[in-house]
């Protein structure tokens, strides 16, 4: 009898379509999955699990959260698609300029690799120049220009390149160590007029969790500033996620809690939590900058289904209920678990270090101390990761299947989930020393 995965093998490469949905990570053939409903998805042979993806961000609030289904529902009956401006496509971007004030101007976008690849573009096309620099082990999406020495599935693959892209596209690419701030200063001093734009993700969360070290991200606002590059911030996964206004936020609360100026992004992208689980994406950022996109300015970019209706009306629905309450929920969720996981593996003698980024958080086995670079990421035992992924899943528990992941909390993550969370993983950890 054939199984599942080998039907999907035989029509979708690799049986997916997107490679981290593949268990190659962690081995073994994933079960398709049917449905999810609050902090639970269920596979197809009714098996349910804990969900630690959250459909890789965007489940903030949960699986099927009734309002945001019922403002989707409302919106299909409405049309699908319209191909032209509506009403809701302007509150969503009002709304995420209400709580992230450098996305002065906002352009809706259907995926964080479209948002990412046009501020690119229009990086290169304010200033001129061709260079980008980019920190190794951060994804920020599968355009060419970005596909060097890049995080997520790349990394899990330990291939991060991407065949296919052109020598020339790499060569106008520099990779750094992420928080190294002498690699940075060195390239602005050696390549600077050249630099057209440097990328990062807010908080690194696709080589695990990385707590950026204190002062890089303005470090590079500085860097950028003086030398006339433009300063892209990606909050596709960390935005509206790690806290109320993404990561920058994070950082913007600390400065001015202790009286200093916060550091701005010139462009900043968004998706996952603005879409609430359907496909929307953002890119943000200075108006004048954002006034040069077409059709105002000479950078191209366009979409035949971008800000569409429905997928607007989940990402506005999920928007507006995401209150500090929600925020504080989430914290303390993260907290209880990754605390917990923690001491639970200290207690049983699992050598491991959490790394943590507000709400975000992974746990990194076979290290002593949370990572900053790729290259100390890379260092994790990533086998002992598949034992546990797997123990996981047995006891009922979804971890992402990969060791180079977050992983995500919802608001339906309570007092129960964190429990047979924080179970398993004693189980596991109990049967790994054992022997
Ligand atoms: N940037 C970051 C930081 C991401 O985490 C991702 C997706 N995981 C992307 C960009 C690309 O987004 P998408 O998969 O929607 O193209």
């Amino acid at each position: 009898m054939t199984t599942f995965a080998q039907r999907a093998a035989a029509i979708l490469p690799g049986g997916v379509n997107s490679p981290v949905r593949a268990w190659n990570g962690v081995g073994g053939e994933p079960v398709p999955i049917a449905s999810a409903r609050g902090a639970w998805v269920t596979d197809a042979n009714g098996r349910e699990y804990v969900d630690m993806v959250g459909s890789w961000g965007p489940a903030i609030l949960g699986h099927a959260h009734p309002t945001v289904v019922q403002a989707v529902q409302e919106a299909a009956a409405r049309g699908l698609s319209f191909g032209a401006t509506t009403v809701r496509e302007v509150e969503l971007a009002e709304e995420i300029r209400a709580r992230y004030a450098p996305a002065e101007r906002v352009r809706l976008v259907s995926t964080g690799t479209e948002a990412t690849m046009t501020a690119i573009r229009l990086a290169r096309g304010a200033t001129g120049r061709d260079v980008i620099v980019k920190f190794a082990g951060l994804y920020h999406g599968h355009s060419d220009s970005l596909l060097v020495a890049a995080g997520s599935g790349l990394a899990t693959a330990g291939v991060p390149d991407s065949a296919g892209v052109t020598r020339g596209t790499a060569a106008d690419t520099i990779v750094l160590p992420y928080g190294d701030e002498n690699a940075l200063t060195d390239a602005f001093a050696e390549h600077g007029p050249r630099i057209a734009a440097v990328i990062t993700e807010a908080a690194p969360a696709n080589m695990g969790t990385v707590t950026p070290p204190l002062g890089f991200n303005r470090l590079i606002a500085t860097l950028c500033r003086n030398e006339g590059a433009v300063f892209v911030v990606d909050e596709v996964l960390t935005g509206f996620r790690a806290g109320p206004a993404g990561y920058w936020g994070i950082e913007r609360d600390a400065d001015l809690a202790t009286g200093v100026d916060p550091w701005q992004p010139d462009l900043v992208t968004f998706g996952k939590v603005i879409g609430g689980g359907m496909p929307v994406a953002a890119l943000g950022g200075r108006a004048d900058l954002m006034e040069q996109l077409a059709p105002l300015g000479p950078v191209y970019q366009a979409g035949t289904l971008s800000g569409n209706p429905v997928a607007v009306a989940a990402g506005l629905a999920t928007m507006r209920l995401l209150t500090d309450d929600v925020y504080a929920g989430l914290s303390r969720t993260a907290d209880a678990l990754a605390t917990g996981v923690s001491d639970i593996l200290t207690e049983a003698g699992v050598r491991h270090a959490v790394g943590r980024a507000g709400t975000l958080f992974s746990v990194f086995l076979g290290l002593a101390q949370a990572p900053v670079t790729f290259e100390q990421a890379a260092a994790q035992d990533t086998a002992a990761f598949g034992r546990l992924f797997h123990a996981l899943h047995e006891s009922g528990v979804h971890l992402p299947p990969s060791a180079f992941e977050t992983w995500f909390v919802s608001h339906q993550h309570g007092h129960v989930e964190i429990e047979h969370v924080l179970d398993a993983v004693r189980a596991w950890a109990n049967s790994e020393t054992a022997h």
